[in-house]
């Protein structure tokens, strides 16, 4: 195994042995977030690397690559940790609503929507993709912090609870829904004021955030919406930050939640739901060490619990919104290795097919991966590359300073822990189309996600007649 290591802190990369260790703990069904690959991750008789059953390199050869693969075991596990934590820890009704911004599809919001759990959508196209996916309208909250009246229309005639943020969201919605029978049914948000250490572009939950209102205005935004018949403020929302591994910040969450839930139900708002966001980090790198999903809810449902209790609000239904911890660890993505530059004494480059297109983590945040090669994982890392994508971008790199083993084009690279904000947040730079995406299964593997072609990037370009070339 090779994990990429922080340029600026030169960490030594482990190799083989710890691959065999993290393999075996991915057989850990009780924390599949805290693994590097997924749970299915085996070694074939062939001594290459398998997940749900089915050898890496065999996919990348049938699909092509760059190839999203996402395993169902993974992401089952993962929806039934959650599921079946809250109902151990938290002594009312809860649910966990999936964060589907990590990774929107028809397939995945299927099989989320299988195991129980709800959803949470920002935009018409997500929204769209979850209803048609099978999940139930009464189940999704519709979020974001510029909905459009299109966007809130699509909510409110299908039945979607939609989370308020802003007084814009009152204003437009108090147009479109003044007239209905029905009131519509909102959560609002707030920003509860609290630090997280976390990357500055995806924390959300201090003061200076674009997301949900000021915690000072919102005793009269309740006072406000008190006077709304349109309005049925059924819960509160708050979310922190993503990729946080620390569980203070959530524990001081509740208090600051069930401290509005008291204003707000003191100013007639029934709010039987509490909504604590997600953000629970997953492991990307050996050294990553984030609390299992059983640890984080056990947590999040006792300081909810407890904080209402010493409130004596009766308890609301607890909705908690992870997105990368669900999805991450089921998702890994498959590249081909093509050209290397050798730059003597400096560093050596080792190009793959795809890149900051198909995974722009690395080049936004600084994220880290783990790879290993398909055909031969365990294999001694004796090269030291940096594993660059295909763009037009010297910054387009996606694992800095990793120890591989010796490697020829063609060669299969297995990058883990894809499964969350790679293809979500994918563009087409350069014209490059986007990937196929491939479920697993018990030796089966199914397209979810039909590959780009470079045709299809031309069907929106509109050529006004003036310019068509003379012939
Ligand atoms: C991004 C986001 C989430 C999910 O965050 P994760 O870190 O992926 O769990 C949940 N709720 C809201 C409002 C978000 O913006």
């Amino acid at each position: 195994m090779v994990t990429s290591a922080s340029p600026a802190t030169d960490s030594v990369a482990p190799v083989a042995g710890e691959a065999a260790a993290a393999f075996e703990q991915g057989l850990d069904h009780l924390s599949p977030n805290r693994n590097l690959a997924p749970l299915t991750a085996r070694l074939d008789a062939l001594g290459r690397l398998e997940v749900g059953g089915v050898a890496l390199g065999e996919l990348a050869q049938t699909y092509g690559t760059p190839l999203y693969v996402i395993d169902e075991e993974t992401l089952r596990a993962t929806c039934r940790a959650y599921r079946l934590a809250l109902a151990g820890h938290y002594p009312g009704d809860a649910l966990a609503l999936y964060a589907s911004k990590a990774n929107s599809s028809l397939a995945i919001t299927a099989l989320v929507a299988s195991e129980g759990l709800g959803l949470d959508a920002v935009s018409a196209g997500e929204l769209l993709t979850a209803l048609q996916g099978g999940m139930p309208a009464e189940r999704i909250v519709f979020h974001g912090n510029n909905k459009s009246a299109e966007e809130l229309q699509l909510a409110i005639d299908r039945g979607v609870t939609v989370v308020l943020d802003n007084w814009n969201d009152i204003e437009l919605l108090s147009t479109l829904a003044s007239g209905r029978a029905k009131p519509v049914r909102l959560l609002v948000r707030f920003t509860p004021g609290i630090e997280c250490h976390t990357h500055e572009y995806i924390r959300t939950g201090h003061l200076d955030s674009k997301f949900g209102f000021d915690p000072d205005q919102l005793e009269s935004v309740l006072r406000h919406l008190a006077g709304c018949p349109w309005a049925l403020v059924d819960g509160l929302h708050a979310h922190i930050g993503s990729q946080i591994f620390e569980l203070e910040p959530h524990r001081d969450l509740a208090a600051v939640m069930a401290e509005a839930l008291l204003l707000a139900r003191s100013l007639g708002h029934p709010c039987g739901d509490l909504n604590v966001g997600g953000g629970l980090g997953i492991r990307y790198v050996g050294s990553d060490d984030p609390p299992s999903i059983q640890e984080w809810v056990r947590v999040v449902a006792g300081a909810v619990a407890e904080a209402c209790s010493q409130r004596q609000l009766v308890l609301p239904r607890l909705l908690c919104e992870p997105g990368r911890s669900l999805v991450a660890t089921a998702g890994l993505t498959l590249y081909t290795v093509g050209s290397r530059k050798q730059i003597p004494g400096l560093r050596t480059y080792l190009s793959v097919d795809g890149g900051m297109s198909d995974n722009p983590r690395p080049i936004t945040y600084q994220s880290l991966y783990t790879a290993v090669l398909a055909n031969r994982p365990l294999a001694e890392g004796t090269d030291l590359v940096t594993v660059a994508g295909k763009h037009c971008e010297s910054g387009d790199v996606l694992l800095h300073d990793v120890r591989l083993p010796a490697t020829a084009p063609g060669d299969v690279l297995a990058v883990f822990a894809t499964g969350a904000y790679n293809a979500a947040m994918g563009s087409n730079y350069n014209r490059i189309p986007r990937p196929a995406a491939v479920l697993v299964h018990d030796g089966v593997a199914e397209v979810v996600q039909r590959r780009e072609q470079p045709e299809d990037l031309l069907r929106y370009d509109v050529l006004p007649h003036r310019l068509l070339p003379v012939s």
